[in-house]
C-alpha cells in the first residue's frame, strides 16, 4: 500500500551507477541475536575495518534508532514489527545510496525478518545470526538490562519475558562464544569478498 496521489520519481543516478563510480557494491549486513550476543561490537569493528579501506559504510544500531526515529514505539510484538519495518525502509535508502550498512537489531521474529528480506533486491540482504546462549548473555549483561528484566523492571525483554525465534536460513551464523569478535568480523568480510560486494 502507498499514500494516495503519489507518483514514483525515478532517479537519474541509479544504484548501479554509484557502485561503478565508487568501486564496490552496497548491501545490508543484518545482524540479529539476543541482547549482549555481540551485534554492536561486531558491527562497529567491521565498519571500522571497511571504512579504513575506503569503503562507504554505516552502522544502524537498535537503541540509537529508538532515541529518534522510533522513539514513539514500545516493545510489544506490534510495535516491534513497525520498528523493523521503518528501519528496513531506512536501510533501503542507505543501500540505494551505495552504502554497506551494518544493522544491529535484536529483530526476534522470523516473520519480521522474512518481510525485511522481501524488501531488498536478491543478494542485498545478508542475514547474520549473532549466536550466543542466553546463559552467556546473562553473564555478559554489559548494560545491566537482563538484571533489570529478571526483576520485572523491563517488560517484554527478549530472552526473559519475550521470545527470540532462531533464524531459519541465515547467510551466516557467528557463534560468539566460540569465535572472538575479530574472527567474526573476518567471517563477514570474507563473505562480502566471496560474493563480490567488495
Ligand atoms: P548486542 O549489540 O548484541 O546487544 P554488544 O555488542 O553491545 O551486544 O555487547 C556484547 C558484549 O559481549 C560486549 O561486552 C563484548 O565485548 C562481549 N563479547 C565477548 N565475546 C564477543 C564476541 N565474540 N563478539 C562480540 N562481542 C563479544
Amino acid at each position: 500500500m502507498t499514500s494516495p496521489n503519489t507518483v514514483w520519481h525515478s532517479p537519474k543516478v541509479a544504484k548501479n551507477k554509484r557502485h561503478g563510480k565508487q568501486g564496490h557494491k552496497s548491501c545490508v549486513v543484518w545482524m540479529t541475536g539476543l541482547s549482549a550476543s555481540g551485534k554492536s561490537t561486531i558491527a562497529h569493528l567491521a565498519e571500522e575495518r571497511l571504512f579504513s579501506q575506503g569503503i562507504r559504510t554505516y552502522v544502524l544500531d537498535g537503541d540509537n534508532i529508538r532515541h529518534g526515529l522510533n522513539k514513539d514505539l514500545s516493545f510489544t510484538p506490534q510495535d516491534r514489527k513497525e520498528n523493523i519495518r521503518r528501519i528496513g525502509e531506512v536501510v533501503k535508502l542507505f543501500v540505494d545510496a551505495g552504502i554497506i550498512v551494518f544493522a544491529a537489531f535484536i529483530s526476534p521474529y522470523e516473520k519480521d525478518r522474512s518481510n525485511l528480506r522481501r524488501m531488498f533486491d536478491k543478494g542485498d540482504f545478508i542475514e547474520v545470526h549473532v549466536k550466543c546462549s542466553i546463559k552467556e548473555c546473562l553473564t555478559r549483561d554489559p548494560k545491566g538490562s537482563y538484571k533489570k528484566a529478571k526483576k520485572g523492571e523491563i517488560p517484554h525483554y527478549t530472552g526473559i519475558s519475550s521470545p527470540y525465534e532462531t533464524p531459519v536460513n541465515p547467510e551466516l551464523v557467528l557463534e560468539t562464544e566460540k569465535l572472538d569478535a575479530d574472527k567474526c568480523v573476518e567471517t563477514i568480510i570474507s563473505y562480502l569478498e566471496k560474493n563480490k560486494i567488495i
